[in-house]
C-alpha cells in the first residue's frame, strides 16, 4: 500500500471513532524534502493535489514541475517574499502585525486577498514561531481590520515527543481558542500525531514524512 493511502485510511479511521466526517479533515501533502518526481509518484499520482512547503524558494523550483496542484505555504513567511504568495492557496503562518501590514500592504496594490491562518505557539517553546496563546486574540481581531488579509483560522506545530498522545493538550487548546474567535479551519497534526489531531477537530493535517516512506 502507498504511504498516502495508508495515510488517508488511518486518518479516516480516526474521524470514525469520534464520529467525525472524515471529509472534515482535508489532507495536506507536505512535499519539503522530496524532488518534484518523488511528488509526482507518492502523491499526484494517486488523484491526491492539495500540497504544502515550507520554504518559497524550494517551492519556486518546485511548483514550475508540477501542475495542476493547491498549494499551501506552512512554513515561516518573511515580509520580502510576500511578493510570491499570491500563488497559494492559504497560508499557514502568521505570526505578527508586521508580516499582517506587509500581506495587506502587497494586497492592496495587487488586488489580492491573502487567505491566512494565525501561527500559535501554544506551549510557549522558546525555539518555535508563531504567537504566544495569549497574544493570539489581539493579532487575529488586527488582521480581521485589515481588508486584503482573511483569517480563516489557527495553526499549530504541538511540542515534539514520541507519544502522540502528549499532543493532545496542545491540539485541545488551539481548539478551544478556535472556538472562542468563531473561526473555522485548524491546521494541527503532522506525520506522528495526525490521528489525534483528528480526533481533537483538525480540518488540515500536514503529514509530510509517511507518505514518502
Ligand atoms: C515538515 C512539516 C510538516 C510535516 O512533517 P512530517 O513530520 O514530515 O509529517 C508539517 N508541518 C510543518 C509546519 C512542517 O514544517
Amino acid at each position: 500500500m502507498s504511504g498516502l493511502v495508508a495515510v488517508k485510511a488511518r486518518l479516516e479511521r480516526a474521524c470514525l471513532r469520534v464520529g467525525r466526517d472524515p471529509a472534515e479533515v482535508r489532507l495536506i501533502a507536505v512535499s519539503k524534502g522530496y524532488d518534484a518526481a518523488s511528488v509526482r509518484e507518492n502523491v499526484l499520482a494517486h488523484g491526491h493535489h492539495l500540497l504544502g512547503e515550507s520554504r518559497i524558494q524550494e517551492w519556486r523550483a518546485k511548483s514550475a514541475e508540477l501542475a495542476d496542484v493547491q498549494w499551501h505555504l506552512i512554513g515561516t513567511l518573511q515580509t520580502n517574499k510576500v511578493k510570491y504568495c499570491r500563488a497559494f492557496h492559504t497560508l499557514h503562518s502568521l505570526n505578527s502585525e508586521r508580516l499582517a501590514d506587509a500581506l495587506e500592504a502587497y494586497g492592496e496594490r495587487h488586488d489580492h486577498t491573502f487567505r491566512v491562518l494565525l501561527e500559535v505557539n501554544v506551549a510557549g517553546e522558546a525555539n518555535k514561531q508563531g504567537v504566544a496563546l495569549p497574544d493570539a486574540e489581539a493579532l487575529v481581531r488586527y488582521a480581521h481590520s485589515l481588508p486584503h488579509v482573511d483569517v480563516a483560522g489557527l495553526m499549530t506545530i504541538a511540542p515534539y515527543a514520541g507519544d502522540p498522545e502528549a499532543a493532545r493538550p496542545a491540539f485541545r487548546a488551539l481548539r478551544g481558542l478556535r472556538d472562542k474567535l468563531a473561526l473555522r479551519e485548524l491546521s494541527m497534526g503532522m506525520s506522528g500525531d495526525f490521528e489525534v489531531a483528528a480526533e481533537e477537530g483538525a480540518t488540515y493535517v500536514r503529514v509530510g514524512s509517511a507518505l514518502f516512506s
